[in-house]
C-alpha cells in the first residue's frame, strides 16, 4: 500500500487506523467498523492488551486462586473437615494461560467479524496520516493512539533481577518467598495473592501511607487486615542492591541496613506511557512532562488534527472501564451525534486485596477540601460468616455526605466482595443521591451491604 500525501482530497487506505489492540483500541476499532468505516488496528503483542493478558483478567483469576486458603480455614467452623491443602502453581498458570488464549481468540473473532483488519506488528508514524508497520506504509484519514503503558522500574544495582507485573503471570514456579515493592494497586493486590498462595510475603513501601490515593481510614483499615493475614509490611523501605546467589535466590540490601533473602522480587512502582519510538517527531503530537501523549481528555484531540489518543497513554485514570468509556465518547464525537460527553466524576474502583476495597466518589480528605461541612458515617463489624468461621476479618463501611445538600459524596468499603457491592452504589453517587433517599431504601437482609442503607449515626463532622 502506498503512503498518502497530504493534499486537497487525499485518498487513504483506511478511514481510521488504531495503534494498539488493548481495552481502548479494540472497542474503538470494533465499533467504528460497525458504523461502516474502513478500520485497521495494529497490535505488536497480544489482542486485548494489558487488561486481558497481563492485567485485570489474569490478576483476578489469581486473586480467586489465592482466596481458597482462607476459605479452607473458614470451612472448619461450618463443620467441614478439609484435608491438608496443597497448591499447584503450574496448574493455575496453565489454566490461566488457556483462558487468556480463549479470550485472545474471542477478541480476534470480534474484530474480524466487525470487519476490522488486524495487522500484527509495531506501528510507527511516518507522517500525520501514515504509519509504517512491518516495512509497509499504511495511510488513514484519522489515526488513534491507544498504546497503553508498561511497568516503570526504578534502576539500582542488581535491579535486572526483579520481575514486574508483566512477568509475574508467567513464573515457572511459585516463589516460596517474595518481596513486593510499591504501595499502589498492583503491589497491594499481589502481596495478597502471594500471601494467600502460601509464599512468605513482604511488602516494601518507600513512604508512610500505603494506598495513599484512597480514603485514609479505608486504606489504613485494609492494610491492617492484610497485615493480619500475614503480609509483613515495611514502611520507608527501599531496596538499594540485589545480589543473585548461586542457588538463584536474591539477596536484597535495604536502605535501613537490613538484608533479606527472597526467591523473587516483584516491583510495582507505577507505569510509563508507551510513547518511545512511536515516530511522534514526524507528527505534531507532543508529550507531557510525565511522558504521556498531550491530549484533551474530553475529546482526545492532540496537537495534530489527524491524530487522537485515549486510554492509559494520555494519563487519565489507568482503568479499563475508563479507556472503554473514552472509546465510546471518541466514536460519538467523531462519527456519531457528538452528544456523548466524557465524565471523570465518581469513577468507581476496587483494589482486589483481601478483603477488597471498593470505593466511589470523594474520600473524606478530598471532601474536606471542598470547603463546606461534611458528615461522616462509618460502621465497622464482623461479617456474619465469620461468627462461625472464627476468622477475625472485619468489614468497614463509610459514607461521606455534604451537610448542606445532604448529597452522598463518597461510598467506601473494605470487605468481602466490596468491588461487587460498590458498583451499585456508584450509580447512586453518580445520580447525586441524598442521604435521605439512601435511608428510605430498604435493605437486603442478611447482607453486609445493607449496612449502607441503615447507617444513621454521624461518626464525626468535618466543618
Ligand atoms: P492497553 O490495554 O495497555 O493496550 C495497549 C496495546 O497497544 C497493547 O496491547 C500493546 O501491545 C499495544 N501497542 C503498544 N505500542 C504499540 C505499537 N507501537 N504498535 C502496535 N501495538 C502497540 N484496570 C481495571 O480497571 N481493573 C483492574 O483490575 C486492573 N488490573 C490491572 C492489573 C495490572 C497488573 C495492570 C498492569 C493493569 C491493571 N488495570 C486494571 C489497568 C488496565 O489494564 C489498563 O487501564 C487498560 O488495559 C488500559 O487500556 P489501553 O487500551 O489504554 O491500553
Ligand atoms: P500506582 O500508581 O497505583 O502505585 C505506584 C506505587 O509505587 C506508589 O505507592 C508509589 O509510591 C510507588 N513508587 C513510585 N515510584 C517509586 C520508586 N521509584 N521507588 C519506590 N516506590 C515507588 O501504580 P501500580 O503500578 O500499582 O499500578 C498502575 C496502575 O494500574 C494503577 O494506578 C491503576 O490505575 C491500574 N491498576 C488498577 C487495578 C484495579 O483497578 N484493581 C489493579 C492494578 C493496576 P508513592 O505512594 O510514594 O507515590
Amino acid at each position: 500500500m502506498s503512503a498518502a500525501v497530504d493534499g486537497e482530497s487525499p485518498e487513504y487506505d483506511y478511514d481510521l487506523f488504531v495503534i494498539g489492540a488493548g481495552s481502548g483500541g479494540v472497542r474503538t476499532a470494533r465499533m467504528a467498523s460497525a458504523k461502516g468505516l474502513r478500520v485497521a488496528v495494529a497490535e505488536e503483542k497480544y489482542l486485548g492488551g494489558t487488561c486481558v493478558n497481563v492485567g485485570c483478567v489474569p490478576k483476578k483469576l489469581m486473586v480467586y486462586a489465592s482466596h481458597f486458603s482462607d476459605d479452607f480455614e473458614d470451612a472448619a467452623g461450618f463443620g467441614w473437615k478439609v484435608g491438608a491443602a496443597e497448591h499447584d502453581w503450574s496448574t493455575l498458570i496453565a489454566r490461566k494461560d488457556a483462558e487468556i488464549s480463549r479470550l485472545n481468540g474471542i477478541y480476534k473473532n470480534m474484530l474480524e467479524s466487525a470487519g476490522v483488519t488486524i495487522i500484527t506488528g509495531r506501528a510507527r508514524f511516518v507522517n500525520s496520516h501514515t504509519v509504517s508497520i512491518n516495512g509497509e506504509n499504511i495511510s488513514a484519514e484519522k489515526i488513534l493512539i491507544a498504546v497503553g503503558g508498561t511497568p516503570y522500574l526504578p534502576e539500582f544495582p542488581g535491579s535486572e533481577h526483579v520481575i514486574s507485573s508483566d512477568q509475574v503471570f508467567y513464573l515457572s514456579e511459585k516463589p516460596n518467598s517474595i518481596l513486593v515493592v510499591g504501595g499502589g494497586y498492583i503491589a497491594v493486590e499481589f502481596a495478597g495473592i502471594f500471601n494467600g498462595l502460601g509464599a512468605k510475603t513482604q511488602l516494601l513501601y518507600r513512604g508512610e501511607q500505603l494506598l495513599r490515593v484512597f480514603d485514609k481510614t479505608i486504606a489504613d483499615f485494609a492494610i491492617a487486615e492484610i497485615a493480619k493475614k500475614g503480609v509483613d509490611i515495611r514502611y520507608q523501605t527501599q531496596i538499594i542492591e540485589i545480589i543473585k546467589q548461586d542457588d538463584g535466590r536474591l539477596q536484597c540490601k535495604l536502605n535501613n541496613g537490613d538484608t533479606v533473602l527472597a526467591d523473587q522480587v516483584m516491583v510495582a512502582t507505577g507505569r510509563s506511557a508507551l510513547t518511545q519510538d512511536l515516530g511522534l517527531e514526524n507528527t505534531r503530537v507532543s508529550l507531557t512532562q510525565a511522558g504521556h501523549i498531550q491530549a484533551d481528555k474530553y475529546n482526545f484531540s492532540t496537537g495534530d488534527d489527524a491524530i487522537f489518543a485515549l486510554g492509559d497513554v494520555i494519563g487519565t485514570p489507568e482503568l479499563t472501564p475508563v479507556a472503554l468509556a473514552q472509546a465510546m465518547v471518541f466514536l460519538d464525537q467523531q462519527y456519531g451525534s457528538g452528544k456523548r460527553q466524557m465524565s471523570y466524576d465518581a469513577i468507581a474502583t476496587a483494589v482486589f486485596c483481601q478483603p477488597n476495597i471498593g470505593t466511589v466518589g470523594l474520600s473524606e480528605e478530598q471532601a474536606a477540601k471542598l470547603g463546606g461541612a461534611i458528615d461522616v458515617y462509618q460502621s465497622e463489624f464482623r461479617h456474619l460468616k465469620h461468627t462461625l468461621s472464627g476468622s477475625d476479618e472485619r468489614v468497614l463501611m463509610k459514607l461521606i455526605v455534604d451537610q448542606a445538600s445532604q448529597v452522598v459524596l463518597g461510598v467506601h468499603m473494605v470487605g468481602p466482595d466490596a468491588g461487587e457491592i460498590i458498583q451499585g452504589f456508584a450509580v447512586a453517587v453518580k445520580a447525586k443521591l441524598t442521604k435521605a433517599l439512601m435511608d428510605e431504601t430498604i435493605g437486603i437482609h442478611p447482607t453486609a451491604a445493607e449496612e449502607f442503607v441503615t447507617l444513621r449515626e454521624i461518626k464525626h463532622t468535618v466543618a
